[in-house]
C-alpha cells in the first residue's frame, strides 16, 4: 500500500497536521498505536494557537468549545494579591482572550475535520527505511507501508525522532503535576495563579460552570499517593485561600490525572529528506508556558502551508525546521528556567522567586507574553 502522507500519531500537532494537509488537497493517513485516544483534563489554547488554527479553519469551533480566560491574576496561597492586572489588559495585549478546552473536545474538533477512515487506530509504527520512492514503515503487525513522506508527530517517545537522531534520554525534572477539572464557577478576575514556598496551582475557567486546574510540586518519581491522590491534594491546598482549596474539594476523583514531568534531549535533527518532526517530537517543553500543544498547533499549519508552497517535499520539510527551531528553542528554554525557579531548594528560594515575579512590572510582563502568545506572534514564513 502507497500513500502520500503519513502521519505517526494521532495526538495534538497529529491531528492538526493531518487536517491542515488535507486542507491543502493532500491525501493523508494517520497511524495511532492507541485504540482509545480519549483523554481528560483541559487545555489552554493561546491566541497564537488560535491564529494557527483560523488558517487550518478551526479556529471559530475551538473558541465556541471552551471558557475565556481574561485575567492573568497571581496570588499567594493565603490570598494576599501579588499581581493583579486591569480588567482586559491580557486580552487588550494579546489580541483576544485565551481559550480553556477540554483536550477531548479539542480532539474531536480536529479529528472531525479529517475525511472519514484517516486515522489508523491501533497502529504502532515499529521503524523506518528511507527507499529511492520515500520511506517504509514498518509497523507492529509486522506489514508494513510505503508513503512518500512521514511526518513525525509521534511525541515525546517518537520513534521518528530516534530514527533521525538516535536515543534521546529522559531526565525526570523533579516535579510531578496534577491536573482536574472541578464543577465550580470561577470569578473570572481569579482566573491565574496561586503559589506557596515549593509549589503552585494554576486556575481558568472551562466555560461558566467549570474550572480546569494544575498543581505542581518536587516529588520523587514515579510515586503515588497510597490514599489516592485527590484526598492528598485536599490536605495538601486545604489551608490555601479560596479558589484553590474550593476548587479541590469541587472536583471528582475520576477528574484527576498525575503526570510526572520529564525532559527530554532535543532533536537536533528535525529532517531528513521525506521525514519531518512535529510537536512533542521535535520539541517537547515544561508545561510552565502552556505552550506545548499550541506550538503543534502552529507547526501543523506552518508545515501544510509550506508543502503547498515549495517544489518538493524535503524542500517544504527543510524550511520548515529553519522557521520553526528557533521559535520554539526559546520557549523550551523559557518553559524550564520557569519550572526550575518555582521547584528551587529549598522551598524558602522557590518562595522568593515566585514572589518576585510580582514585582515585575505589568507592562513589561504583557509586552514579553505578546511575543510568547499573541495571535501576531504566529506567522507564516512569507
Ligand atoms: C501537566 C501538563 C499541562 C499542559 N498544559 C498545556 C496547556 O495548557 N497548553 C498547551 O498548549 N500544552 C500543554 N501541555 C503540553 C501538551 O499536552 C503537549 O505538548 C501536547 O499534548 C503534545 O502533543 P503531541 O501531539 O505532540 O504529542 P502526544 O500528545 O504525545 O501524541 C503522540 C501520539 O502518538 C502516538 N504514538 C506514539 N508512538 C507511536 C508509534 N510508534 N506509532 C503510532 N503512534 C504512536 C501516541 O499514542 C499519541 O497518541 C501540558 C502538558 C502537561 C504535562
Amino acid at each position: 500500500m502507497s500513500e502520500q502522507f503519513v502521519v505517526v500519531g494521532a495526538g495534538i500537532a497529529g491531528l492538526a497536521t493531518a487536517a491542515a494537509l488535507q486542507r491543502r488537497g493532500c491525501s493523508v493517513t494517520v497511524l495511532e498505536a492507541r485504540t482509545d485516544t480519549s483523554s481528560g483534563a483541559g487545555i489552554s489554547i493561546w491566541p497564537n494557537a488560535l491564529a494557527a488554527l483560523d488558517e487550518i479553519g478551526l479556529g471559530d469551533a475551538v473558541r465556541a468549545a471552551g471558557g475565556r480566560v481574561t485575567g492573568g491574576a497571581l496570588r499567594w496561597y493565603d490570598g494576599s494579591w501579588l499581581r493583579r492586572p486591569a480588567t482586559e489588559r491580557l486580552t487588550t495585549a494579546l489580541g483576544e482572550p485565551l481559550v480553556v478546552v477540554r483536550r477531548g473536545t479539542l480532539a474531536d474538533i480536529l479529528a472531525g475535520a479529517l475525511t472519514p477512515g484517516t486515522i489508523r487506530f491501533g497502529t504502532t509504527v515499529t521503524a523506518l527505511l528511507l527507499t529511492a520512492e520515500g520511506v517504509r514503515l514498518s509497523l507492529s503487525d509486522n506489514s508494513d507501508i510505503h508513503a512518500a513522506a512521514v511526518v513525525g508527530a509521534d511525541g515525546t517517545h517518537s520513534v521518528v525522532a530516534q530514527h533521525l537522531n538516535g536515543t534521546l534520554p529522559h531526565r525526570y525534572a523533579g516535579y510531578t503535576a496534577w491536573r482536574g477539572v472541578a464543577r465550580y464557577r470561577l470569578d473570572a478576575e481569579l482566573a491565574g495563579e496561586t503559589l506557596a514556598p515549593g509549589a503552585v496551582v494554576g486556575h481558568v475557567p472551562l466555560g461558566d460552570d467549570l474550572t480546569y486546574w494544575f498543581a505542581s510540586e518536587r516529588a520523587p518519581e514515579g510515586r503515588f499517593a497510597p490514599e489516592g491522590e485527590l484526598p492528598y491534594l485536599a490536605t495538601r491546598f486545604g489551608g490555601w485561600a479560596d479558589p484553590v482549596s474550593a476548587i479541590i474539594g469541587a472536583t471528582a476523583p475520576g477528574e484527576v490525572l498525575r503526570n510526572d514531568l520529564y525532559d527530554r534531549a532535543s532533536a537536533r535533527q528535525w529532517t531528513r529528506g521525506p521525514v519531518v518532526l512535529v510537536g512533542d517530537a521535535a520539541h517537547p517543553m515544561r508545561p510552565h508556558l502552556g505552550q506545548g500543544g499550541c506550538q503543534g498547533l502552529e507547526d501543523a499549519a506552518t508545515l501544510a502551508f509550506l508543502v503547498a508552497q515549495a517544489p518538493d517535499i524535503a524542500g517544504a520539510f527543510s524550511h520548515f525546521a529553519a522557521t520553526r527551531r528557533p521559535r520554539t528553542t526559546s520557549l523550551v528554554r523559557e518553559s524550564a528556567l520557569i519550572g526550575k525557579l518555582l521547584n528551587l531548594r529549598p522551598a524558602a528560594l522557590s518562595a522568593l522567586a515566585g514572589r518576585a515575579s510580582g514585582l515585575i512590572p505589568e507592562a513589561v510582563l504583557t509586552r514579553h507574553l505578546a511575543t510568547v502568545a499573541a495571535g501576531s506572534a504566529f506567522r507564516l514564513p512569507y
